[in-house]
């Protein structure tokens, strides 16, 4: 029955009812005073998630288009970049890099693994001619349920000078991301993630230093300009149509995210990381990322000699709990319990009973 499926993949995540109806309204004009203050407030609670002075421009675009304004609003034809990749989405974002003609350096270990801030530190140190211009890190690699180590990384990059770019698609709102303490640059994120909303709305905090490269950038861009939606929203407007209904769900959506305190979601997403684990180590199955660098948004699971797909297949069938698979190389071999955003105990509690009676 579709309509008590219960979601528990890493994205897209269950809406509070709260905000789907928030948005069941007709939408308003986007250049109304009406829709300027949903855009002031809107704006205003995202610095806030974020922990920074720093602008955040909202995009009608997925994660993926976040990262890519990332990328092509600060950076030039042949630049390198210094990329990490531990998982799907950081090599992702090679992808993209590989895409616009930049000279892409991967810094990789393999999948399940953290990255390394050390290699990072010595790569950085030995660029003494400063060609590498920006480091790109996925914070919560989603397909592998690790999450890297970016502060220390960060603090690496801001010795160096480069840009510090920092997908959090799977963080923000699962665990602190302090934009500002940790000198994040471009921090790339999407709706349907941490925030409780549903796909649509991508997310991009700027820093200063990241608009003084803006100024030089040269890769192109229209829709995706920055420019223009930092200068509409100094006007609490956007630059182009909206996704209106969308505010009225992000309005609703970070509401509660105030109401229930930065703390408290990170506590209790930590709770849910570390209850994943224990439930899984109790069933005897192996976790794919080990316990210092597992996600709080994500646990990827290694069913010994089952069908991972299987077993999705009876929890989707017998239980209408959706888990996610393994993704390329993984499909088949790992699952992937989502525990993030409007997820709460009860919820996880449900999903590993039905683990359980999956696997007797
Ligand atoms: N980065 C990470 C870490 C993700 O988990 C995802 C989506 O799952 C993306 C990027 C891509 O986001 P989207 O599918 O919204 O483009």
């Amino acid at each position: 029955m579709d309509d008590k499926l219960m979601l528990m993949i890493p994205g897209p995540t269950p809406v509070p009812e709260q905000v789907l109806s928030a948005m069941a309204k007709h939408p308003i004009g986007h250049r109304s005073g009406d829709f300027g203050k949903i855009v002031a407030e809107v704006t205003q609670n995202l610095k806030w998630l974020h922990q920074t002075q720093n602008d955040v421009l909202i995009l009608a675009a997925s994660g993926t288009g976040a990262m890519e304004a990332g990328i092509i609003n600060f950076l030039s034809p042949g630049d390198r970049v210094l990329v990490g990749t531990n998982g799907k989405f950081g090599e992702r974002w090679a992808e993209v890099t590989d895409a616009y003609g930049l000279q892409t350096e991967r810094l990789s270990v393999d999948w399940g693994k953290p990255l390394d801030p050390e290699a990072f530190r010595q790569r950085l140190e030995s660029d003494t001619d400063k060609q590498i211009k920006a480091v790109i890190v996925t914070h919560s690699e989603t397909s592998t349920g690790v999450i890297n180590d970016l502060k220390t990384i960060s603090s690496y990059v801001k010795a160096h000078g480069a840009l510090m770019m920092a997908d959090t698609v799977t963080s923000l709102g699962a665990t602190s991301v302090p934009v500002d303490e940790w000198s994040l640059d471009v921090v790339a994120s999407g709706s349907q993630k941490g925030y409780m909303i549903p796909p649509g709305l991508g997310f991009v905090a700027v820093s200063a230093k990241a608009w003084e490269a803006y100024k030089t950038a040269k890769l192109p861009r229209y829709y995706l300009d920055l420019g223009k939606y930092r200068k509409s929203s100094a006007k609490d407007t956007t630059p182009f149509t909206p996704a209106i209904n969308l505010f009225y769900a992000m309005q609703a959506a970070l509401r509660m995210m105030k109401a229930e305190g930065l703390e408290n979601i990170f506590a209790r997403h930590e709770r849910l990381r570390q209850a994943a684990r224990a439930a899984v180590k109790a069933l005897n199955m192996p976790l794919y990322a080990a316990d210092e660098c597992g996600s709080p948004a994500i646990t990827a699971v290694m069913p010994n000699g089952v069908d991972a797909e299987q077993i999705r297949s009876v929890m989707r069938k017998r239980f209408d709990i959706a888990l996610a698979g393994g993704q390329d190389h993984l499909k088949g071999k790992i699952f992937r319990i989502g525990h993030l955003g409007f997820v709460s105990d009860r919820d996880l509690l449900t999903a590993i009973a039905a683990l359980e009676a999956t696997l007797q």
